[in-house]
């Protein structure tokens, strides 16, 4: 393998789904739900293949999901973006975060990420060749360390790679936070690579683009995609949202990295981004439910559960059960209980950090997530 993938391992989600599959065990891991789609965006799929929407489509997008892009972004923003100049399809979200970073970071730039993180932020941008300043998130809050995020800007920051909500904390970045980042970048010209795959994943606040604050969008790459909010993690739809001057560098990156993306999911994820505002609550409120079946068993289990604003995870203590660090809970917990959850330790770029901390999902029907509670309570 190259020097710049020799550290990284196979990825954790990867890891944990095949032991999750070997043990038998329940997967409240990998984030990926165990119930299907809505049939109108499947149907929109299987009706795009047999119409003949089967050969490569537009490498920026199919001007139908741009167009359905804009109007949502805008529903959800108040801004107003060109589908055809301001917008990039890519293959899920994670492909936007690397075009995004291939695309616009020099090799020694420095970006500034928020720890814990996504795993694949720290391998892309080892990647792209820059350099990793990192900001750890604290429990029971996580909130923003300002004054750190000063004095760890230099004159070599390129950017900030962040993510609200934020996974895997389930932490919502508030207005006033918000705020200050914005500010921070404006004052020292610093650009904001935004992943927002939780957007509609909100239950105590409403989500902000940051790309939406004043002096903001024209700094802003604004990353979303298809998978969290129509339950459909397997078609990899995501796109990148950002003034012509910074998307030309991302639409140039996936032009060569892989061209174009599946077309008739792509005619289809614009059929689902029309769909009307009831679909969105209905979503919010059944989760809000599963969130409540987990949020209370683990409680009843004997965890400290931190809160958790957004996306579908939550992460608790689980120094109460006696085990040394995550990775040793998590085997136990797959082994003697029959339960998989990820280790959070993997998400930050010291090792030693998260040691504490494991991360439940709640993407499952009701019934699975009692399973496990149950499992828990008995075997824990
Ligand atoms: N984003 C999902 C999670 O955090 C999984 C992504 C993946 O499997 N690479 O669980």
């Amino acid at each position: 393998v190259a020097k710049r993938l020799e550290k990284f391992k196979t990825t954790i989600f990867t890891q944990m789904s095949s032991l999750a599959i070997e043990h038998g065990a329940i997967n409240l891991g990998q984030g990926f739900p165990n119930f299907d789609g809505p049939d109108f965006v499947k149907d929109a799929a299987i009706q795009a293949i047999k119409d003949g929407k089967n050969q490569y489509a537009r490498g920026y997008g199919v001007p139908d999901l741009n167009s359905a892009i804009a109007s949502r972004f805008h529903k959800d923003t108040g801004l107003t973006v060109d589908p055809e100049k301001e917008i990039t399809v890519t293959s899920g979200c994670t492909e936007a975060i690397a075009a995004t970073i291939l695309g616009l970071i020099n090799p020694g730039d420095e970006v500034i990420v928020f720890a814990p993180f996504y795993d694949s932020y720290e391998a892309t941008l080892s990647m792209a060749g820059a350099k990793i300043t990192c900001i750890t998130l604290r429990p029971p809050d996580f909130s923003l360390p300002i004054q750190e995020l000063k004095s760890k800007l230099s004159k070599n920051t390129r950017a900030i790679l962040m993510n609200t909500p934020h996974n895997p904390t389930g932490k919502m970045f508030t207005h006033e936070e918000l705020d200050q980042i914005a500010s921070l970048c404006i004052e020292n010209d610093v650009l904001v690579f935004s992943d927002e795959v939780y957007d509609k994943l909100s239950f105590e606040m409403d989500h902000i683009s940051i790309a939406s604050l004043p002096g903001m969008y024209e700094r802003t790459v604004t990353l979303n995609s298809l998978g969290k909010t129509f339950s459909l993690t397997g078609w990899k739809i995501g796109w990148a949202i950002a003034p012509v001057h910074l998307i030309w560098g991302v639409k140039q990156a996936h032009s060569y990295l892989t061209f174009a993306t599946s077309t008739p999911m792509q005619y289809a994820a614009a059929a689902a981004l029309r769909a009307p505002d009831s679909y969105y609550e209905e979503l919010r409120k059944d989760y809000k439910a599963k969130k409540e079946i987990l949020v209370s068993g683990l409680k009843s289990v004997g965890f400290n559960v931190y809160p958790s604003s957004g996306t579908y995870f939550v992460v608790v203590d689980h120094t109460p059960f006696g085990l040394p660090d995550d990775v040793s809970f998590c085997e136990y917990l797959i082994k003697e209980v029959g339960v998989v959850a990820i280790p959070t330790s993997v998400f930050y770029l010291d090792p030693n950090e998260g040691k504490n901390l494991v991360r439940f999902t709640f993407c499952k029907d009701e019934e699975t997530l009692r399973n496990a509670v149950g499992r828990m309570k008995k075997r824990l």
